[in-house]
């Protein structure tokens, strides 16, 4: 049973060396549906203690060997299995995850496929992946380059694609050999608790994958500053990144970081217009806004900036704002009242800094989503590239214009950014596609699409985006050490201090 059928819809909030456990403090969260704000669920929340119980559990776990030596045919047998039951499950967890998340059904249905291919990935490429031979130019010695599992891994998660990107992290440290301890955002929980009861059916040994359900400033130092974690991979916002890598250095700490994104749409005037309007409303306003690779930048070439925008204005006030619940919404609310009151903060910002607001910028005027936290898909047009509104991720619908007359000077702005997480360029010219997309600092260029991805391809940010990679073999590489051993077959006298 997955956890928003319960009947207290609640649960313990922590699961601990293979049993669900209640915090030591007794402490409780209401986690609220971000389309009318009910409590849909209550969940145990931890405090420190309960988080260095988990560690010291995945730590066990990890020096007793419980997943390390297993095989790697085991390993992805696990994941087969998880991914099957994620499969069976898939409404429900589309389910859970919009209640949570606010975003449509639509979309957590994607959501969920994408974690299961993401399993599936993971199970394949653990199995084919082999050791390295390397010549020494010596007969007598075997050199081999070989993978062992980090150990102990911290994995922090954020709100907005919360069993995506949790399963990003567990699938590569599951299919390597590592026992973690999971903290997903404590404003999205339920579809990570959830992930969790299945992992358990699947057969999961006690004490490798562990969760902590908390806020984040509680528990997180706890799987941060610790000796006894060997990896943390946190995906979120950077000044909180920043503070896990500053906490981390101490111990010297492995710490993999995907942050956020302030990511350019570069439109020129040769790219196939109606495909290029399309993407731009679905790079800047699916999921309202609230995606790391969100095109909320748009960079468009002067010659068709007035139709364009024009355009976009049009279809921007067509987009249909509801719950994620109803199937003729076309996207949610935001997460949560304190959320959209930071994205209207940076509307007001914007039109002070001297944007001129051409689409949304106000609540929708539908008195049955006066209780959600609902924002309009928001246009900022005549927008200059040192505004904080052009360089600072709002993580909400809204989208700013900048005009470009040469690809040299669409490349510049592109680029000037600390960001560096996605862009996209739209051109019917070959030639310049290929010169824009390796011109550009991001970790993702889409050239004539926008937003897609696949579990075989990294993912991760340049710059203040963060370091490292998430999916695809760099992502495996993430929760691996490599070891070299050298195997002199024929041991002779060496005589470097002979007598
Ligand atoms: P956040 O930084 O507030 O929180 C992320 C996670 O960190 C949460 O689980 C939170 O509880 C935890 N946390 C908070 N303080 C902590 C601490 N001191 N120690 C350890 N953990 C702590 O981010 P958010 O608001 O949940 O998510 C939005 C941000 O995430 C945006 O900036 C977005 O761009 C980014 N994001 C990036 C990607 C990517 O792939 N690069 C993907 C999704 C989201």
């Amino acid at each position: 049973m997955l956890p928003h059928d319960e009947p207290a819809l609640g649960s313990p909030g922590l699961y601990i060396d293979g049993n669900w456990v209640h915090p030591a403090g007794g402490g409780t969260r209401q986690i609220h549906d971000p389309a009318d704000g009910t409590v849909i669920a209550v969940v145990g929340e931890a405090d420190r203690a309960d988080a260095v119980r988990a560690v010291a559990a995945a730590r066990a776990a990890f020096d007793e060997g419980r997943w390390a030596a297993t095989t790697s045919e085991e390993r992805a047998a696990l994941l087969v299995r998880l991914a099957g039951l994620l499969a069976v499950h898939r409404d429900e967890l589309a389910r859970i995850e919009t209640l949570d998340t606010g975003k449509t059904l639509r979309e957590s249905l994607l959501d969920i496929d994408d974690v299961i291919a993401v399993f599936r990935y993971y199970a394949h490429l653990v199995t084919t992946d082999a050791d390295r031979l390397v010549d020494t130019g010596n007969p007598a010695v075997i050199s081999r380059v070989v993978h062992e599992p980090v150990g102990v891994c911290a994995l922090i998660a954020p709100w907005n694609y919360p069993l995506l990107q949790m399963s990003w992290k567990i699938a590569p440290a599951l299919a390597a050999g590592c026992t973690m301890v999971m903290k997903p955002s404590e404003v999205t929980p339920l579809s990570t608790l959830a992930l969790v009861r299945l992992l358990d059916r699947a057969g999961v040994p006690p004490g490798v994958v562990n969760l902590v359900q908390g806020d984040g400033a509680v528990v997180g130092p706890a799987l941060t500053e610790t000796p006894d974690v060997d990896l943390i991979s946190f995906t979120g916002g950077p000044a909180t990144g920043a503070a896990i890598a500053r906490g981390a250095a101490a111990n010297v700490t492995r710490v993999t970081l995907e942050l956020g994104g302030k990511n350019p749409h570069i439109v020129f005037a040769d790219a196939d217009y109606d495909s290029a309007v399309d993407a731009v409303l679905t790079g800047a306003f699916l999921h309202s806004g609230q995606v790391c690779s969100a095109g909320t930048r748009l960079i468009v070439h002067a010659s068709i900036a007035e139709a364009f925008v024009a355009e976009l204005v049009r279809r921007a006030a067509l987009i249909r704002v509801g719950p994620g619940t109803d199937p003729s919404s076309q996207t949610g609310p935001l997460v949560s009242p304190e959320h959209r009151a930071k994205v209207e903060a940076y509307v007001a910002l914007g039109i002070s800094e001297g944007a001129v607001l051409v689409a949304g910028g106000g609540r929708p005027a539908d008195p049955r989503l006066a209780d959600g936290s609902y924002y309009l898909p928001t246009i900022l047009d005549h927008c200059r590239r040192d505004m904080r509104i052009v360089q600072e991720e709002t993580f909400g619908p809204i989208l700013t214009v900048e005009r470009f007359e040469t690809e040299a000077e669409a490349v510049a702005l592109g680029n000037d950014t600390s960001y560096g997480l996605a862009a996209g360029v739209r051109t019917g010219d070959p030639a310049r596609g290929e010169r824009v997309v390796r011109a550009l600092r991001h970790g993702t260029v889409w050239l004539n699409d926008f937003g897609t991805y696949t579990p075989g391809a990294e993912w991760g940010g340049f710059g203040r985006s963060g370091n490292g990679r998430e999916l695809g073999p760099s992502g495996l590489a993430e929760y691996r050490e490599t070891k070299h051993i050298w195997h002199n077959t024929a041991p002779a006298v060496g005589g470097w201090f002979a007598e």
